[in-house]
């Protein structure tokens, strides 16, 4: 969990690695739905674009069909959801039903005046999302892709100062409260996301390596 331009995608997509487990990032979902032009995608393209959430009926209903496929059997790491206090409610539901339960919720935290420099530079490969900055995160080769060699990059239709404003509202307003939530059931660690990349990822690690999973 985090504001938009946190580092979540980032590290989300690092995680999945380390551990060997999917990454289910309901953005990307969504982005993907738009871009193939599906129902759902219909729906959700202008609502995405303006930075407001898409409402929680579609996305728990992508969830839930998405971790009923056999490679997120022994686990996923969920990106940009729960965004609610229904979407929360829902997944412990899902998950309830599965015998499976959230062992770390992990929040990054950084200064919304970051957020703004940190979203306004940022593009991915359009093959394989790899996620890259401006200032942060270059390709080593410019213009391509370190993971895939892709040559063609884009950037994120809301990324624009309007739809950033709207979703770091969206993000205190909706988001926030439901971290008192996870701090209650003993499974919140909370990161300093203001530090590089590298030891963002350094210390989610050992966050998650050091805390029991509560049982
Ligand atoms: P993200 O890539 O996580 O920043 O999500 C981009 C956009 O997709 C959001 O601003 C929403 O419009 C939509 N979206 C992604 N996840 C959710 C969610 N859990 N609930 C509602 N809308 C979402």
């Amino acid at each position: 969990m985090g504001p938009p331009g946190a580092g979540k995608g980032t590290q989300a997509k690092r995680m999945a690695a380390a551990y060997d487990l999917v990454q289910l990032s309901t953005g990307d979902m969504l982005r993907n739905a738009v871009e193939d032009g599906t129902d759902v995608g219909h729906q959700v393209k202008a609502v995405q674009a303006s930075g407001e959430l898409v409402s929680d009926d579609i996305v728990v209903a992508i969830v839930a069909e998405r971790i009923a496929e056999s490679d997120c059997a022994k686990g996923f790491i969920l990106d940009g959801f729960p965004r609610t206090v229904s979407q929360a409610n829902s997944l412990d539901k899902m998950l309830a039903g599965k015998g499976m339960k959230i062992d770390h919720v992990v929040e990054i935290r950084v200064d919304d005046e970051k957020l703004i420099a940190r979203i306004a530079g940022r593009f991915s490969c359009s093959d394989c999302g790899a996620a890259y900055h401006e200032q942060f995160n270059r390709p080593k080769v410019e213009n391509v892709c370190d993971i895939c060699g892709g040559v063609t990059f884009n950037r994120r239709s809301d990324d624009n100062a309007e739809a950033v404003a709207v979703r770091l509202n969206l993000y205190h307003g909706q988001t926030a409260p439901l971290l008192p939530y996870y701090e209650a059931q003993h499974t919140l660690r909370s990161i300093d996301g203001m530090a590089a990349i590298d030891q963002v990822t350094a210390q989610i690690k050992s966050a998650i390596e050091g805390t029991e999973a509560i049982d």
